[in-house]
């Protein structure tokens, strides 16, 4: 089966043009079908005597899967033509792009490849401003590509458009039949349209002239080529089909598409004569698979939309209901992460209640995507007012975004008719707003907006603050936490992000003061956005990991608080204790050879050196996300920077480690043991953990025996 696609500006006359194009090559025994694309589904009128046929989104929006048939959406039209309208949103709403995609997804769910077909004709709106309408240019459709103007600008404009897009889905093929020439009457238009098509290097394969008979022919809904098969116009739409039917067997010249570039339209534009071009070359030399085959080498994948990282945020407000308003798969993905994390901490004693499950989505399915979600995110908003929820944080996936949902809009209108409720929109619209950072920072800022600075101070209470709580992920790390805090007399006030309300965070300024719970990027962005809107200074270091920090730590908290005794009673304890797990774990460590990679901050250099091991290497790997800053690091010069996986082969190879540490999977392929790097607690007792757990790493066998043995 033989593809075309014609492509024509919105009221050029390419609807006419296909249907009379179909009727001529059906006459000369093709077998044909025609899909029109314009969301106004009048492509295919002319050929089923003026009547219009249900589309195939309507009827995919209307008709459940199961009960679908092909003949719902195909007729048979004039000379045996099947017929097929696309259909589309209103003007102004959904995204008619998307839905042309959907068309050729349902008609070849329901057997359309499998019809008696030789030659099929797609009819499609030439104005070309997003992917969607380019669908029908790409290879899998589109054998050849024929463009219907006239001699007006935006016509011509248009057409240049369509070959932009058709370069952007080069095949390695050229597909370019020629250019049709729909007179409308404009000054100097056939001279207009020569210069054009000379330009971009493609033929006029047909002029037609203007003529009453095809506005008879419309009022009669049949083609020109039907009524009057012996005129002049019949003869040169007759030649247009042959153009096609040469094509379809192979003997005709297709051409790359040379669109015009922007100096050479202004010269179109002011009816000069257009300037040679920049002589970029359209076509590209490799073949279809090679051609289009992108690399992803040296480039970082986004770790997760802005979507999931507003939705991880606001979850953390236990009185808020956070509705996604996007398709299912979104919250799946998301709730599956955050939930099952949730109920980890919880399992692990991390949280003091169990997690709450505070997510919704308005479930978006294709056809919403393509006649907008307005409603539905309405419908969604009513729904969780009436289950009582009168705080709500609306967080945009791609797909509305995409379509342009006035989301806005939906929530002035819901929070009109419920002046009680409390409705937020974060419209991070996937990552159309970035990563998971972004959406995280977007959405701290909608909290900080919660804080009340007018809350006075209270002695004793302090607030901690991070973008992560997985340092103190257990009831072991957090009892510790409260046991360091209970020596000054503090305890926490508000967990800003995690396990909190808006209340708690409203009440923020109560504490007295604000502890970073790590030192990372993110945790200062968010510190940086409290302090903007509360004019709060934190406490300048962040919860101590390690003997040194802890030591730090303690003097300094001591010195602000005036309980310098308590801080250093309380170091003679600490290094007391540490001094003694030293001396009772060394013995495995002592010379040990040591491989570092991607080093999270300095506590597990300082505990392998307390330990007597020896790092030959910590590398630091090019390209991964890295969560501290080297340069402030106490071993920055001992870290090899760029290090890479043939360094690391080198390196097993020269040094034959006893031991390498990296949070990332390497295949050692049984050279070597290997642990992994984790979250890391609090004070000495993390720390104290994670030695132990090397430890039981180090009684492994050095190398792998037991696949030989078993053999
Ligand atoms: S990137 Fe878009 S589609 Fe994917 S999970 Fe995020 S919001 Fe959903």
């Amino acid at each position: 089966m033989f593809q075309v696609a014609i492509y024509g500006k919105g009221g050029i006359g390419k609807s006419t043009m296909a249907a009379n194009i179909s009727y001529s090559l059906a006459s000369r025994g093709r077998k044909v079908m025609q899909i029109g694309c314009d969301p106004k589904h009048d492509s295919t009128r002319q050929l089923l005597g003026g009547r219009a046929q249900t589309t195939v989104l309507d009827y995919a929006r209307s008709v459940p899967v199961l009960k679908r048939k092909l003949e719902d959406v195909t007729e048979t039209g004039a000379g045996g033509v099947i017929c097929a309208e696309a259909g589309g949103p209103e003007p102004g709403i959904g995204c008619a792009g998307r839905g042309i995609l959907t068309t050729f997804d349902t008609l070849k769910k329901l057997g359309a490849d499998s019809l008696d077909v030789d030659i099929k004709i797609y009819d499609v709106l030439g104005d070309v401003v997003c992917g969607g309408f380019a669908v029908p240019l790409r290879g899998e459709y589109a054998d050849a590509v024929v463009l219907v103007t006239s001699g007006e600008f935006m016509s011509m404009y248009a057409a240049n458009n369509i070959m932009k897009g058709l370069s952007n889905f080069d095949t390695g093929k050229p597909r370019l039949l020629g250019m049709i020439l729909n007179c409308r009457g404009v000054e100097n238009e056939i001279e207009s349209v020569g210069k054009f098509a000379d330009a971009a290097g493609v033929p006029i394969i047909a002029v037609i002239p203007r003529d009453y008979s095809f506005r008879e022919a419309e009022a009669k809904g049949a083609t020109v080529r039907e009524l009057f098969g012996d005129s002049d116009i019949s003869a040169r739409i007759d030649s247009i089909a042959d153009a096609i039917s040469s094509a379809a067997d192979g003997r005709a010249e297709l051409r790359y598409p040379h669109p015009l570039d922007d100096l050479q339209l202004s010269d179109l534009a002011a009816g000069r004569d257009i300037r040679p071009g920049s002589g970029v070359p359209q076509q590209r030399s490799a073949c279809s698979g090679c051609g289009r085959r992108t690399s992803i080498k040296g480039t970082r994948i986004m770790s997760s939309c802005a979507a999931f990282g507003a939705v991880a945020a606001l979850t953390k407000l236990t009185d808020y209901e956070v509705l996604i308003h996007g398709p299912r798969s979104c919250m799946y993905l998301m709730d599956m992460s955050r939930g099952s994390i949730s109920m980890k901490l919880h399992s692990k004693g991390a949280y003091e209640t169990l997690p709450v499950h505070n997510l919704r989505c308005t479930m978006m399915d294709d056809s919403v995507s393509i006649f907008g979600g307005v409603r539905l995110l309405e419908e969604s908003l009513e729904e969780t007012i009436s289950d009582g929820c009168m705080k709500i944080a609306v967080v945009t996936a791609c797909m509305p975004g995409i379509i342009g949902d006035d989301c806005a809009g939906v929530i002035e209108k819901v929070s009109s008719r419920h002046p009680g409720a409390v409705i937020a929109c974060i419209q991070t619209d996937g990552d159309v707003a970035g990563s998971y950072d972004e959406g995280m920072a977007m959405a701290s800022e909608f909290i900080c907006g919660l804080m009340d600075p007018s809350v006075r101070p209270e002695k004793g209470l302090v607030n901690l603050v991070s973008y992560s709580f997985f340092n103190i992920e257990s009831s072991r790390y957090r009892g510790e936490l409260g046991r360091i805090l209970s020596l000054f007399g503090l305890s926490v006030n508000c967990r800003f992000m995690d396990e909190t309300t808006s209340g708690r965070v409203r009440d923020f300024c109560r504490a007295s003061m604000d502890l970073p719970v790590s030192g990372d990027r993110m945790t200062a962005e968010m510190i940086a956005v409290i302090t903007e809107r509360t004019g709060r200074k934190p406490f300048p270091l962040p919860l101590p990991v390690g003997m040194r920090q802890y030591a730090e730590w303690l003097r300094l908290m001591g010195e602000t608080l005036g309980m310098e005794e308590a801080a250093e009673s309380e170091l003679r304890r600490a290094e007391e204790e540490y001094g003694e797990f030293l001396a009772k774990h060394k013995r495995r460590f002592e010379g040990k050879k040591v491989i570092m990679l991607n080093r999270r901050g300095d506590w597990l250099a300082e505990l392998l050196d307390d330990l007597g091991a020896d790092i030959v290497r910590m590398g630091m790997m090019s390209g991964l996300p890295r969560t501290y800053s080297t340069a402030s690091s106490r071993m920055s010069g001992r870290v090899t920077e760029d290090y890479s996986w043939e360094m690391l082969a080198a390196d097993l190879k020269e040094f034959d480690p006893d031991l390498l540490i990296a949070d990332l999977p390497y295949p050692v392929a049984g050279k070597c043991r290997v642990a992994r790097t984790r979250k890391v607690g609090i004070g000495t007792v993390g720390p104290m953990d994670y030695a132990v757990y090397l430890e039981n790493v180090m009684r492994l066998p050095a190398k792998e025996g037991w696949k030989e043995a078993a053999r």
